[in-house]
């Protein structure tokens, strides 16, 4: 049986994570939640959605199809208590200004994609890293 996980992102050519080439994988919900940490938006719950200020148009077509009742995805304190990230506005969003922050994947899902990178780690001595 394959274990799921959240996937904030798979960033390629990684090179301060380690030796040589790295494909590093963040995941979601360190409990550590160091004073120091680089990326608290991979905090469970935290962030679910990002929304860009830049491309937004304030139309309001993401809030008016949320089953949650959200009525504002900027409210960081409703998005986090209600979201269930079942991304209906992203589909409904006409400018492409929403993103999930994390997606589901599961190990094997996560291996494919590194995989894509074996001829890297193997010509530098790179490797793979997780991280929060
Ligand atoms: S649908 Fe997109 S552009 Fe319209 S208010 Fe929502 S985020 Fe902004
Ligand atoms: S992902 Fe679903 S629940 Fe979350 S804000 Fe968008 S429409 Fe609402």
């Amino acid at each position: 049986m394959s274990v799921k996980g959240n996937v904030v992102r798979i960033q390629r050519f990684s090179v301060n994570d380690g030796d040589g080439i790295r494909t590093t994988v963040f995941l979601e919900g360190c409990p550590l939640k160091c004073r120091w940490c680089s990326n608290p938006d991979s905090w469970s719950g935290i962030v679910k959605l990002a929304v860009s200020k830049d491309r937004c148009v304030g139309c309001k077509r993401c809030v008016s199809v949320c089953p949650q009742g959200i009525t504002s995805l900027f409210d960081r304190k409703q998005v986090n208590e209600k979201c269930d990230l079942c991304g209906e506005c992203i589909k409904r969003c006409i400018q492409d200004a929403i993103s999930q922050m994390t997606k589901e994947m599961t190990t094997d899902e996560v291996i494919k994609e590194i995989e894509k990178d074996f001829i890297f780690f193997l010509s530098s001595g790179g490797g793979v890293t997780f991280s929060g």
